[in-house]
């Protein structure tokens, strides 16, 4: 089972669009009030009680209805639920002396300022024939066209279990888009049908190289789009330091486009990536430091640091997140491996050391057999052939583990020196030790 979410472009009538600007307007202001509520109850999490105090008032002052003033206490408390809880690791990380910094996120009621509605199905909308859907707002339904993908389409007029929907207004194009979460089912796929596998290193100088066993590679450069994203983010910087009331609403704007860009430029790259049939193996970078950042910290030094604040934070979690869905829909499957030593393990012989990385360069050249390859593409090769052995355990005991859980050291030792065993058998042939190509990834 698989939950995905379908973004539909509404293309409403003026007096729709109308209803839709008042009815998410109401929606807005009402989360704003039951968060002012949730807040002077002590700062409460708890749903119940939220809508206990805050539903006739939604009702009545801001005309929601049943369903509505339901969901907006619901997901206000879900905010509160999630700030406690980054408030509690505040406290822990300032006890172990990670931090000395005060989380500040709930000294006072957390504002909602985009326009938005959640809907439940069935109950705040429904899709009707000819690719309209019906949505509640304050003055009843109105029947709307929407458009989108073609596969997102053919999954609502067919099987897939319909769950909530959000109305999201996008200033930009002022434009409104039904964001519809589906759950599909994800399509059993045996061992023998995957025909490729491939590894994907995520990084710094490229957002993505990726490498299959046939050692086609392709390097997807983050230059541009790092550049471009690094703007953004460093205007919202400014922005935030001006703090008047036209660089907030500036700033959102902002934001958001920030953030869509990034994800566009995921998109992209996952689309490319997530090739028919094959095992795809990602780096499970949990619990490893973020190698993605350059120095940071007490290390960094004063030019450093003022640089790290400019640079946009990429979210390779969410590029992950992508392939993976992708995958699924062209019958391959995502698979994570253990990212130890991808980018210091010779694939020729085996060697692993820091020394491989001479200054931690561009190039991997082992010191034990003096084999020498990009570094990235090294760390990709690395990942392809730890996915091989995902693979194999695949094919021998009929079970796919698709993130292994291993924790322990003996069964990371063990598991370890299976890695070292690895090779890339076709290192003979001295035309694939290439520079990259540059694929240029433009977005936006
Ligand atoms: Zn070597």
């Amino acid at each position: 089972m698989q939950v995905i979410t379908a973004k539909l472009k509404l293309n409403p009538t003026a007096e729709q669009k109308e209803a839709l600007r008042e009815v998410s307007l109401a929606y807005r202001d009402a989360l704003n009030y039951a968060s002012q509520v949730a807040f002077d109850l002590n700062k409460t999490s708890s749903g119940n009680k939220l809508q206990k105090a805050v539903y006739n008032e939604l009702r009545a002052r801001f005309g929601l209805g049943a369903q509505m003033a339901c969901n907006v206490p619901r997901q206000v408390s879900a905010t509160y639920k999630s700030l406690w809880t980054k408030v509690k690791q505040n406290v822990t990380a300032i006890k172990a002396g990670h931090t000395k910094k005060l989380y500040k996120g709930l000294d006072k009621a957390p504002k909602y300022v985009s326009r938005t509605v959640t809907l439940n199905y069935q109950r705040d909308y429904s899709f009707k024939t000819e690719q309209r859907v019906s949505i509640n707002t304050l003055n009843g339904r109105v029947v709307v066209p929407y458009e989108g993908y073609n596969k997102h389409l053919q999954l609502i007029a067919n099987c897939a279990k319909i769950g909530a929907a959000k109305i999201v207004y996008q200033r930009s194009s002022k434009t409104y888009y039904l964001m519809v979460s589906l759950e599909i089912e994800a399509p059993t796929i045996e061992p023998t049908t995957i025909t490729r596998i491939s590894g994907v290193d995520v990084g710094q100088r490229y957002l993505a190289v990726e490498v299959d066993l046939q050692n086609k590679a392709k390097f997807y450069s983050g230059k541009a789009a790092r550049h471009k994203a690094d703007r953004y983010h460093k205007a919202r910087k400014t922005l935030q330091r001006k703090g008047t009331r036209s660089a907030k609403r500036r700033l959102i704007a902002l934001s958001g486009r920030e953030r869509r860009f990034i994800a566009d430029t995921n998109h992209q790259i996952a689309k490319q990536i997530a090739k028919p049939n094959s095992l795809i193996g990602l780096e499970d970078l949990t619990g490893i430091r973020d190698r993605t950042k350059s120095k940071s910290g007490k290390r960094a030094s004063k030019k450093q640091r003022k640089a790290n604040q400019n640079k946009a934070k990429w979210s390779f979690a969410e590029l992950h997140g992508y392939i993976d869905y992708k995958a699924n829909l062209v019958g391959s499957l995502a698979t994570k491996v253990r990212a130890h030593y991808t980018s210091q393990s010779c694939v020729r012989c085996g060697h692993t050391s820091k020394a491989n990385r001479p200054n931690k360069g561009l190039l991997f050249r082992c010191e034990c057999c003096g084999f020498e390859l990009h570094a990235d593409l090294l760390g990709s090769r690395n990942i392809a052939l730890r996915t091989l052995l995902v693979r194999q355990d695949w094919m021998s005991t009929g079970i796919l583990s698709l993130s292994p859980n291993v924790s322990g050291n003996e069964a990371k030792a063990e598991i370890l020196s299976r890695f070292s065993e690895l090779r890339w058998s076709l290192d003979t042939s001295p035309h694939c030790i290439c520079e990259p190509s540059g694929e240029q990834i433009s977005g936006g």
